[in-house]
C-alpha cells in the first residue's frame, strides 16, 4: 500500500510532533467523560490473526488466500449474519486475477448502510515469505471481531451493518491508481451502477491496527467529521496516546468511496516498527501484532458507531 512519500510526511510529522499547550491539557482532562470498554475481545481478535498467519502468504489466487476465505465465510455465517461474495477478474500487471470480496450483512432499521472494511489479501512476494500479520492480519482479524459482537446484540441497528472484507489491495507490481485497490474500486462501480452508491452513508476502514506500539494517524484523505467522532471517543476511552494528531496522506480501499462523495476514513498505524521498517517485509510477523491493540481499535469504533449513527440521522432532519 501506499507511496513512499508518504515516508517522508511520516518523517516530517514525527519531527513536529504536536505540543500542547497547558490550558488545552487541563481543559481536555476536565471534559473527558469516562467511556467504558466494550465486550471486543482483544484475545478473540488476535486468534483470527494467528489463525491466518498460520496459513502462510495469501496472496490473490493462492491456496493459502481461498483457505483464508472459507474461514472468513464459516466465522461470519456463524455469528448468524447474511452473507454473499463478489466475484471478478482483474487486469493486473501480471495478467488476469480471480478476485473475490466478501459481504456479511446485518440488516437495519435503515435500507441505508454503515460500511466496516478491511482488506484480507496479502502482498505478493517472491523472493520472501510474507505472512502480514499486521498487513492484511490484524484488520481482518479484528473485523471479524467487530461482526461477532455486532451481530449478537439483541437491538436492530439504525442503518444496515455491512462487514466488508476487500480483496485486491495490494499492488501486484508497484502501487499505482491502476496497481491497487481493485476490490474496492470493483466495489464502488457495482454499487454505482446498480444506483446503490447513496445508500453507504459511511464507511470505516481498518488497516494495519495490530502493531503493539500503536499510533494511529489521521488519514488527511478522510472525511473529517467522521474521523473526529472516531478521535474523540478514543480519547475518553483513554486511548488518547494511540490516536495521535499527525496527519499524512494514505492512499487506501476508503479513497474509491470518497472520491464518489461517500464519507469515509481509514484507520492506520502506518508506522510499523522504527520508520515503518516492518512493513511489507518478512518482520510483519505475529509476534509484531498485540491483543490490546486490537481490542483498542474494536473498542473506538464500537463506542463510536451509536455516535456515528446519530451524526448520520441528525443529518436526514435537517
Ligand atoms: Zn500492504
Amino acid at each position: 500500500m501506499k507511496s513512499p512519500q508518504l515516508l517522508v510526511a511520516m518523517i516530517v510529522s514525527l519531527a513536529a510532533c504536536s505540543t500542547k499547550s497547558s490550558s488545552t491539557m487541563v481543559d481536555r482532562e476536565q471534559s473527558a467523560t469516562a467511556l467504558a470498554p466494550t465486550e471486543f475481545s482483544g484475545e478473540r481478535a488476535f486468534e483470527h490473526v494467528r489463525q491466518l498467519v498460520a496459513l502462510g502468504p495469501r496472496p490473490v489466487g493462492s491456496e493459502a488466500h481461498a483457505r483464508m476465505r472459507a474461514y472468513l465465510l464459516a466465522e461470519l455465517k456463524g455469528y448468524g449474519l447474511s452473507v454473499r461474495t463478489e466475484e471478478f477478474r482483474a487486469q493486473t500487471p501480471l495478467g488476469e486475477k480471480p478476485m473475490v470480496n466478501i459481504i456479511a450483512e446485518r440488516a437495519g432499521a435503515s435500507e441505508d448502510v454503515i460500511i466496516l472494511a478491511s482488506h484480507y489479501d496479502t502482498k505478493l512476494f517472491t523472493d520472501f515469505s510474507f505472512v502480514g500479520a499486521n498487513d492484511g492480519g490484524s484488520s481482518t482479524g479484528a473485523l471479524l471481531e467487530l461482526a461477532r459482537v455486532l451481530a449478537a446484540r439483541q437491538e436492530t441497528p439504525p442503518y444496515m451493518l455491512r462487514f466488508v472484507f476487500f480483496d485486491g489491495e495490494e499492488a501486484f507490481v508497484s502501487w499505482s491508481q491502476t496497481d491497487s485497490k481493485y476490490g474496492s474500486r470493483y466495489m464502488v462501480e457495482q454499487l454505482e451502477r446498480r444506483g446503490e452508491l447513496s445508500r453507504i452513508r459511511a464507511l470505516i476502514l481498518l488497516d494495519m491496527i495490530g502493531d503493539k506500539d500503536l499510533d494511529i494517524v489521521r488519514d488527511a484523505y478522510s472525511t473529517r467529521w467522521l474521523q473526529d467522532i472516531l478521535w474523540e471517543t478514543a480519547r475518553q476511552l483513554g486511548y488518547e496516546r494511540h490516536f495521535t494528531s499527525r496527519e499524512t496522506f494514505v492512499d487506501d480501499d476508503h479513497v474509491p468511496f470518497l472520491q464518489k462523495g461517500v464519507p469515509a476514513v481509514d484507520l492506520i498505524d502506518f508506522n510499523y516498527g522504527l520508520w515503518n521498517r516492518y512493513w511489507h517485509t518478512a518482520e510483519d510477523t505475529l509476534d509484531k501484532v498485540s491483543p490490546r491493540s486490537l481490542k483498542i481499535v474494536g473498542d473506538v469504533v464500537l463506542r463510536a458507531l451509536p455516535r456515528i449513527e446519530a451524526a448520520l440521522a441528525a443529518a436526514e432532519r435537517r
